[in-house]
């Protein structure tokens, strides 16, 4: 197995052009399979000689440090080797480098796609996947389809030395976020922004700046990460999505992400530095 470590470099890439041996990343309904006694989840092909679980549904991912790197999925019915385990995405997140969540997030949106287009949703025939790129193709209208990824913001309002939090009804206990929501067919990120945050919390926005993106495998959505200002409004949440949502002195957060687990993280850290400096 090979450990994991921040010296990791993925590339993703759809043709294998490499005649070297492989790594694995093996999924199961979405979960990873990692070995019980630490969080390896890369497997050489040494370690799958002798093992005698069902893999199917082989994919290239990409290079990993110049190895070409596979996704492999786990049939229902077949057994695990002794000493592994599935572990869903979310228990290793912030646990993982960078290089390897982009792998896993990669793993779980392909898995996703290659399953839920297995049939072509125009004529009904059975896909296929494209001999040159990474696609779905059925004949009846030389029908490509591509995998699937749903653009999102990602919002940290704030006022002077006040951050905008608010707590979605699915949050766990107190857990608050920064505002977010998917963009709409025909909409800039833009004007999602102004909607999203004047539709969760009744409140107007200026001076949005692009701060960065994440790939969030959720299943399937790029979260475009921006700072905004306050203009006007007062807090009122939707009741709907979030049912709380109020203003925080940054000396006086409650629980929120952090840094090395999500962009919302990153866009507080991000602004607490720069109103410290
Ligand atoms: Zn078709």
């Amino acid at each position: 197995m090979i450990p994991v470590n921040n010296n990791l470099v993925f590339t993703p890439e759809n043709i294998n052009t490499s005649s070297k041996s492989g790594i694995s990343i093996i999924l199961r309904n979405q979960e990873f399979l990692t070995s019980k006694t630490s969080e390896f989840l890369l497997f050489e092909e040494d370690d799958l000689k002798w093992s005698e679980m069902e893999m199917v549904n082989k994919q290239f991912l990409g290079y990993l440090n110049n190895k070409p790197c596979f996704l492999s999925e786990l049939t229902n019915e077949s057994k695990l080797d002794e000493g592994l385990l599935l572990t869903p995405l979310r228990n290793l997140l912030g646990r993982i480098p960078d290089s390897l969540f982009t792998i896993c997030s990669r793993s779980l949106q392909l898995s996703e796609w290659t399953n839920n287009n297995q049939f072509c949703g125009s004529c009904g025939s059975k896909m296929n996947k494209h001999e040159t790129e990474r696609a779905m193709f059925c004949e009846c209208n030389n029908l490509l389809v591509y995998p699937r990824i749903s653009p999102c913001i990602i919002v940290l309002v704030t006022k002077g030395e006040q951050l905008l939090l608010a707590h979605n009804k699915n949050f766990p206990g107190t857990f608050y976020s920064t505002l977010a929501g998917f963009i709409e067919a025909g909409e800039s990120a833009e004007s999602a922004i102004h909607r999203e945050i004047y539709e969760e919390v009744k409140v107007n926005v200026k001076n949005i700046q692009y701060f960065g993106s994440q790939s969030w495998p959720f299943p399937s959505q790029l979260m475009l990460g921006f700072h905004a200002e306050y203009l006007d409004g007062d807090i009122t949440p939707d009741g709907e999505e979030i049912d709380l949502a109020d203003w925080f002195h940054y000396r006086e957060l409650p629980q929120v992400p952090t840094g090395n687990i999500s962009i919302s993280g990153q866009l507080i850290e991000s602004y607490i530095e720069k109103l410290k400096s």
